[in-house]
This record gives structure tokens, sequence and C-alpha cells, in this order.
């Protein structure tokens, strides 16, 4: 598939009209590039006028394994027609054997499933402080998290309590007090920010909302040292970067760091449905008791069955060497254009941040312009956009999305 030339045309009516239909009904929490998209198959997407796009987005890295997998969609059609649904309540026939294979994946005792990636937040936020009050002693209502700079872990009341973007904070306090943030990539802040009171360090290994934002090289393994020597819970948040996006299965992976709580979501329902768990040893998980978490729809057979297949193809190694590669030719394709209309560019796998030249256009500028081109990409703040195409982009979609850059940069 080759992309289209959108630049001289403008937008149709039909898409205007979808446009318009969500604009007026749909609350207005995003502000989506003008493209309606109908179908998508591996890295491509068609728009309802029959255009393809490479998504360079990949649902934020849900899409890992790309549209409409034929592996997930198959194993997910199969289980459509049994069972969706049983609650906790009763047992199910799938979640034993998804449990069991997330385990062995992150080499943990146990996982406790959940939905969406803010959920498995949530639980780690909370296992973290029973386990702080029942194994570590921490003072009852004591406990204090640590947090870094810049971090992005969803949107629930307590995580933006956390965070110290403006826009996703103004207007929603009061804030769940309990945490305390330290400069990401910087050892001796963490240390700082860690006292007796302190459960747990909660990050992110590579900064995917933040724009692709990595620590200094043994930044992971200090962390390690320094959570284990303070006796604190290292939680690495691996919604984004795990499985497989960075070119191994953890970004935790490329400094050979095993945290306490590994927290995923995202690609762990293969873009097709919401799953997402944590996973813990013993120690840890077991002060999880019935009644003191759950979910409705966590750990449903649906979510099992699907999440099974990830883990499954995960284990196989294709798409964490893919990543590599792809990182490889993202790396070599956008270096030299540091000093030519990039300021900096930061690559792990297929994952690539590029901040503009802010004199030149802004991300969103730089996005538009790629979508004319047939790319889809999302800027994140100011002259930062992120890349993350789906694992299964091959060499010439790499090489469109390359040239497409560059021409952008060069023609500006
Ligand atoms: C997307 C994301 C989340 C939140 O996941 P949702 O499924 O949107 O709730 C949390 N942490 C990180 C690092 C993420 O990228």
């Amino acid at each position: 598939m080759t992309a289209t030339d959108l630049s001289t045309s403008t937008v149709s009516e039909r898409t205007a009209a979808h446009i318009a239909t969500t604009e007026r009904y749909a609350a207005h929490n995003y502000h989506p590039l003008p493209v309606v998209l109908a179908q998508g198959e591996g890295a491509w997407v068609v728009d309802v006028d029959g255009r393809r796009y490479l998504d360079c987005l990949a649902g934020y890295s849900a899409l890992n394994f790309g549209h409409s997998n034929e592996r997930l969609v198959a194993v997910a059609r199969e289980q459509l027609g049994r069972l969706t649904l049983t609650s906790r309540a009763f047992f199910n026939d799938q979640l034993g054997g998804f449990a069991e294979s997330l385990a062995r994946l992150t080499g943990k005792d146990m996982v406790l499933p959940m939905n969406s990636g803010a959920e498995a937040v949530e639980t780690a936020i909370k296992v973290s402080r029973k386990w702080g009050y029942e194994v570590k002693g921490v003072p009852a209502g004591q406990a204090s998290i640590v947090t870094m700079e810049g971090n992005f872990h969803g949107r629930t009341t307590t995580i933006v309590s956390f965070s110290d973007d403006e826009v996703a904070t103004s207007g929603y306090a009061p804030f769940t007090s309990g945490f305390r943030r330290a400069a990401y990539g910087d050892i001796a802040s963490v240390a700082a920010a860690i006292d007796d009171t302190t459960v747990a360090v909660l990050f992110e290994p590579i900064q995917g909302e933040g724009g692709v934002v990595m620590p200094p090289e043994g930044f992971l393994r200090d962390l390690r040292a320094l959570c284990t020597e303070r006796n604190v819970l290292m939680v690495a948040d691996e919604i984004q970067s795990g499985l497989a996006r960075s070119g191994r299965t953890f970004a935790c992976d490329h400094e050979d760091v095993v945290p306490d709580i590994y927290v995923m979501g995202k690609a762990l329902g293969g873009g097709i449905y919401p799953v997402s768990a944590i996973a813990a040893d013993h120690e840890v998980m077991d002060v999880i008791t019935p009644g003191s978490h759950g979910s409705t729809f966590g750990g449903n057979p649906l979510a099992a069955a699907i999440g099974t297949e990830v883990v499954a193809m995960l284990e196989e190694g294709t798409f964490q060497a893919r990543a590599a590669e792809i990182g490889t030719q993202i790396e070599a394709g956008f270096r030299p254009l540091v000093g030519r209309g990039l300021v900096d560019v930061r690559v792990r796998g297929a994952w690539a941040g590029i901040d503009i030249d802010p004199a030149l256009m802004t991300g969103r500028q730089m996005s538009e312009a790629l979508m004319a081109r047939g790319i889809l990409a999302k800027d994140t703040h100011g002259s930062t956009v992120r890349f993350a195409p789906p694992l299964v982009a091959s060499d010439d979609d790499i090489a469109l999305l390359v040239n497409a850059v560059t021409e952008i940069l060069t023609a500006g």
C-alpha cells in the first residue's frame, strides 16, 4: 500500500459530517486531526473517503501488533461466541491460563487483572500502600509515594494529583495527598524524596507522553539499588513502554532491571479490548485479600483470551526484534536532521520523539503536514512529535515516514 497525497485536497463532505456530529455530541476532551477512520489492517488505516494512512501513533502503542491482527482477531471472535463475562464471583476457563502466562512473561508470582491503564496504576498504588502498612510497617495513614516530574500515568483524580501538567490538573482540585515528585532521571533527587514513610517509587522507564524521554543510562539500575536499600517498592509503569515497543519485552530490560511491580496495559489488549494488569511476587501481592480490591470487568474471559494470545506472541520474541530493527532505521533517518530542522531526536526501539526547531513549526503543524502526506502522528507539547508505528510496519513504511519528515523540515 502507498500513502495518498492529500496536499492539494480539502476535507470531503462525508468527513466534515462525521466531524461535525462528533464535535456536536462528544465532549471536547481531545483535539483530533481532521481525519475520520473507518478501517485498518497492519500498519495502515483507511478513512471514510478511502484514503490510506500509515498509522504512526498505533493507539498510543495499544496497537503494537497492528490493526486487525489475524491471530488476535481470531481468538477474540472465537471467545466472543463462547463466553464474554462471568464476573469474578465465579471462575472462568480463561483467566487461569492468562494469569499463568503473564506471570511467566514478567517472571513474577502473580498478576492482578484490570481494564484500563489508569486502573492498573491505581491498583499498583493501593497494593504499594497496603504493603507499606502491613509488611514495611509504615504508621497508619502516613504512606508516601515518590513520582517523577513530567510523568503521565492516566487520568483519574488520584493519578492527576501527582501530575505536573497544568492542563491535566487545572480545575480538578482537591487532590489526593501522599505523593512527592522527584526530577526524572536524577537519582539524587529521588533519594532525597524518600523517607521512612515511602512505600514506592512510581516511574515510567521511558516517558511516552512526555515525548519519548529517556533517563540517563544507569538510572534504572541506580533506582533498583536505591529502592532495595531503602526498602521501597520499585513500580515500573510499562503501560506504553512495555510489550515490545522499546525493542525488548519491557523497557526495564534495557538495563537488566526487574521492578517489584510491573504495570501493564495498552498492547496487552492487542488494540481490540482494554486489558491491563499488575504483576508482582507473593510478598507484595499477598496483601490483596477478597473484597479489598476488584473490578466488574477485570479478568473477564474475553480479555483473558486476548491477553493470553498477546503473551504467546511476545514469547516468540519476533515483535521485540522487529521493534529494534525499526529503531535502527528511524535513528539512521532522523539523526542527520538534528541541526537541520530538529533540535533533538530520541529513539528506543520503534519509538521516537523529535523536537522540532520551534522557529520552524509546532508539533501540531508537523502532524498536519504529515497527514497531508498520508501519515498519522501526534504531537505532544510544543514542538515535539512522537512516532510509534505498529511493529508490523515494513522497511518501506518506515522509509516513507523518514522521507516525509525530512521533506517537511527541509521544505519549511
Ligand atoms: C496510557 C498510559 C496510562 C493510562 O492508560 P489508560 O488506558 O489510558 O487509562 C498510564 N501510564 C502510561 C505510561 C500510559 O502511557
